[in-house]
């Protein structure tokens, strides 16, 4: 009997890192230079313009980038949702809760082209009800603000609490994340934030030591949060033989797996006798 287990990335990596910042404010720009300058990728959840009319009392002259660049600027990335206008989702009902969701995926889907299908919520304000109410609308994941501090996936994508904020990033917690592994572990390690908190060059020279620590490994996958979302739900798609010597990957991605602890790719549509 083979010994199998479903624990590897893309590429039969076995870390993979991504990043997640809110609010699409004009920050973003250096962010995303950053990313690109070590290979890093960003999911980048935004608004509808206009919403920080209703936050006169904390957004003074907030600068946005123009909804114009969000193509060339976050390609590579991804755009994903955070409501139509930055609500306060928990205190609202479904029907607004719907509404907010769908006018902010038609919003960016417009200018992105391709469906979007996260987000991260507001003000981190979400229960159960919110959750579902989001999942009705299309929505496959939710970032949270809750640092784990740890390096698991989430058994609920609509609440998806990340590793860390960029703030608490230690080279301790990197370490340990690059540790090796007593069990075979897919290990994910999750930076979210807001670019517009670099306000001084003192700020912005820690992230980039940040992205220089994480970025060019080749053996860790850097993907967006989707990437991963996509990439983990296909390998909950193979399906397997009783006896499990054999898999079948019915879905168009490459997946790759441990048979007997060694690393096998089972290429999308293939039939692999492990
Ligand atoms: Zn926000």
């Amino acid at each position: 009997m083979k010994f199998i287990e479903t624990t590897l990335w893309q590429h039969g990596k076995e870390r993979c890192v991504t990043f997640s910042y809110d609010d699409g404010r004009i920050e973003d720009k250096r962010l995303v230079e950053l990313f690109n300058k070590y290979g890093l990728k960003g999911t980048f959840h935004l608004n509808n313009p206009g919403f920080e009319e209703h936050f006169p009392q904390f957004l003074k002259e907030p600068k946005f980038v123009d909804p114009g660049e969000y193509e060339t600027l976050y390609e590579g990335h991804e755009i994903s949702c955070h409501s139509a206008q930055h609500a306060f989702l928990y205190y609202t009902p479904d029907e607004y809760i719907r509404r907010e969701i769908r006018e902010n995926r038609v919003f960016l889907e417009e200018i992105c082209k391709y469906p979007v299908r996260g987000m991260s919520y507001p003000f981190s304000s979400y229960d159960g009800r919110v959750a579902e109410a989001c999942r009705a609308e299309g929505i496959e994941y939710s970032r949270t603000v809750s640092a784990t501090n740890s390096f698991g996936i989430p058994s609920d994508f609509m609440q998806w609490d990340p590793t860390c904020h960029h703030a608490e990033f230690t080279k301790e917690l990197w370490e340990k994340f690059m540790s090796p592994m007593l069990y075979s572990f897919m290990r994910l390690f999750y930076v979210w934030g807001h670019s517009y908190e670099f306000s001084t060059e003192e700020h912005w020279s820690k992230m980039e030591e940040l992205c220089k620590t994480v970025g060019g490994d080749s053996n860790i996958w850097y993907a967006t949060n989707i990437e991963i979302v996509d990439y983990l739900n296909a390998l909950r798609s193979l399906r397997f033989s009783a006896s499990c010597d054999t898999a079948y990957n019915p879905t168009c991605t490459d997946v790759w797996i441990k048979a007997d602890h060694k690393p096998v790719c089972i290429k999308a549509g293939a039939t692999v006798r492990l």
